[in-house]
């Protein structure tokens, strides 16, 4: 066996070695949002909230759902009015 022209066996460690390094490398850069579950990438930006991190697609849903949650917290009171008189009906 020529040792020079370097053994296959190891020849074949290093480069899983390295592909170790490279995937290890690109995960660092890679975050998962916590709410949809995708892989955040260049065209997937991602914001890091506490040590969470979120999408885009679902930050712009988060927002839609801040702008009308008054809107929201009125409509659930109405409905819990409703309730409160429904029940009243049948505990009658
Ligand atoms: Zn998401």
């Amino acid at each position: 066996m020529d040792n020079e022209k370097g053994d296959p066996l190891i020849k074949g460690l290093m480069e899983s070695m390295k592909m170790d390094a490279y995937v290890e490398s690109r995960i660092r850069e890679m975050h998962v949002c916590f709410i949809c579950g995708r892989v955040g990438y260049k065209k997937l930006p991602m914001k890091k909230i506490g040590n969470k991190w979120i999408c885009i697609d679902c930050l712009r849903e988060l927002k839609e759902a801040l702008d009308t949650l008054e809107e929201w917290e009125q409509e659930l009171a109405i409905q819990e009015g409703f309730r409160k008189e429904i029940g009243k009906e049948f505990n009658r």
